[in-house]
């Protein structure tokens, strides 16, 4: 069956980048049709990512805290045991509650859901598969391809989400491994990482840079954010590459190289997570069948204003350029309707927060301090400890600090980076006064609230053109 009437738009791909760009059309009066295989709305984001890996990461931490951390707090706590189970339903529940929301908001604002797989016919035509069987075709005056990202697979290890893992395995495990080791230090492999090692596994991970956190995160504070993970029994071979895997025996066998030559090594473990990246997603898609390109790398190519080759199908999210982030695809979402209902959009995209939520959190905002350097742009710093911040002390949760870089002629904020707790709700802050172009003298002469988290980011500011007070 085909549906003969032609749509304002439609969306290839429920994830976040798709879903908020089919509530947003919805909004703004436009028939809207998204069309979405996963059968749950979400993507990686709300079904196997962002929400499911936080909430084992809260909870994780709770335990661990619970274990480690109640002396000195007047607690005093009995048996405490893991069941894994329980804490694998927790997540269930705030993913299946969260993807259902969107349900909710699609049928709220309109939105036609068709649950299959969508492919080009040619470039106003798409083809569905339909996950109850069966096929549909839609066509769409104006086409949005969102079709996300996937897990970059380790040549020679094949994934069987058992014993050789992505995310997506590491947010479902059965039972805790004696010994992980993950590929790759980025985000994932630290997130994911500190979950298992919190709920008891021997974690190391290996990543072929010298520094964690990949390279937006400020030296300073990567170094810190090893110290502090190491501190709670993570183990890290940085400058070693993994090169080979085996994972057909009892153990999962990994050589080891160290980037700089040296003698190769052999590790070996019970579980092994790639987490050396995300690739785009376009397989299956015929993109060939609309004339669209892919780049080296597998990106749809676009243009400023997320226009494909064909202007009438544009792209957002982790299947074209900038980072893969949740936020990132929602701002691109909500920018592209504005293109085509308006004709003008934006996003600011040096100004997209990053935040890893170990903990401590670690969150940043504009440059770091390698990127001033490399590109000449001078700086100054100003860095205030939590452990200096009352809020903190309180809490004892006094690791961490914020750094801010500024302008030293005008004061202008450049970057911000915290570790520390909370570090992903106050960079909020920071991300709005880079937005405004604030001075740090702005945010200093800015009242905050006494006693809390937030007076660090102050102080810091205050730190870079004059002293802090508590410090
Ligand atoms: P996706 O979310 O991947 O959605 C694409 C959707 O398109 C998928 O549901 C897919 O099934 C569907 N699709 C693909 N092809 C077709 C087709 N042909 N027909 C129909 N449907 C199709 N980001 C953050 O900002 N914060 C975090 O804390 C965070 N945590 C993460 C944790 C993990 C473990 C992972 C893996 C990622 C995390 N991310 C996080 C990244 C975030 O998930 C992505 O940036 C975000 O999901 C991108 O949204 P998207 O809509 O572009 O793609
Ligand atoms: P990443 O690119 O952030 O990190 C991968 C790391 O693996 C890099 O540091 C790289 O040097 C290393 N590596 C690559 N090959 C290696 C090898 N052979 N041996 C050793 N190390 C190797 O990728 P990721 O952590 O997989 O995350 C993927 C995407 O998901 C990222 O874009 C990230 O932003 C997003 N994500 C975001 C969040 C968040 O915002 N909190 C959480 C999870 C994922």
């Amino acid at each position: 069956a085909s549906q003969s009437e032609e749509k304002d738009l439609v969306i290839i791909g429920g994830g976040v980048a798709g879903y908020v760009a089919a509530i947003k059309a919805g909004q703004e009066g436009l028939k809207v049709t998204c069309i979405e295989k996963r059968g749950a709305l979400g993507g990686t984001c709300l079904n196997v990512g962002c929400i499911p890996s936080k909430s084992l990461l809260n909870n994780s931490h709770l335990y661990h805290q619970i274990l480690h951390d109640t002396k000195g707090r007047g607690i005093e706590v009995g048996d405490v045991k893991l069941n894994l189970e329980g804490m694998m339903k927790a997540k269930e529940t705030s993913v299946s509650g969260l993807t259902k929301g969107i349900e909710f908001l699609f049928k709220k604002n309109g939105v036609e859901y068709i649950k299959g797989t969508g492919s080009f016919i040619n470039e106003h035509e798409i083809k569905v598969a339909l996950n109850e069987g069966g096929e549909t075709s839609v066509k769409g005056k104006n086409i949005i391809i969102a079709t996300g990202s996937e897990a970059t697979p380790f040549p020679g290890l094949e994934i069987d989400e058992k014993r050789v893992i992505t995310s997506t395995g590491a947010l479902s495990l059965e039972k805790v491994p004696e010994k992980l080791i993950v590929i790759g230090g980025g985000i994932i492999g630290l997130e994911m990482g500190s979950v298992w090692s919190r709920l008891g596994a021997k974690v190391t991970v290996v990543e072929f840079l010298n520094q964690i956190g990949g390279p937006g995160m400020d030296t300073e504070i990567s170094k810190q954010a090893q110290k502090l993970l190491k501190k709670q029994g993570v183990e890290f071979k940085l400058g070693t590459k993994v090169v080979s895997g085996d994972a057909s025996g009892e153990t999962i066998k990994l050589e080891v190289d160290s980037a700089k030559g040296g003698k190769p090594e052999t590790l070996d473990a019970d579980v092994v997570l790639v987490a050396i990246g995300r690739r785009p997603y376009t397989s299956g898609l015929g993109l060939e069948n609309a004339g669209l390109e892919v780049d080296e790398r597998g990106r749809v190519v676009i243009d400023s204003e997320y226009r494909t080759k064909a202007s009438h199908i544009r792209c957002i999210g982790d299947v074209t350029f900038g980072p893969m982030l949740a936020h990132k695809a929602e701002e691109e979402a909500v920018a592209a309707i504005e293109y085509i209902k308006k004709g003008y959009g934006h996003v600011n995209y040096g100004v997209i927060p990053s935040v890893m939520y170990t903990h401590p959190e670690v969150a940043w905002v504009g440059q770091n301090e390698q990127e001033l350097k490399a590109q000449n742009i001078p700086y100054k710093v100003g860095t205030f400890p939590f452990s200096a911040n009352s809020r903190a002390k309180t809490n004892l949760d006094t690791d961490g600090l914020v750094k801010m870089l500024a302008d030293p002629e005008t004061d202008r904020l450049l970057g911000c980076h915290i570790i520390g707790p909370n570090a992903g709700e106050m960079i909020a802050e920071a991300t709005l006064a880079l937005e405004y172009g604030a001075s740090t003298e702005d945010i200093a002469r800015t009242c905050h609230a006494h006693p809390t988290l937030a007076e660090a980011f102050k102080e810091a500011a205050m730190a870079t053109y004059s002293k802090a007070i508590h410090f």
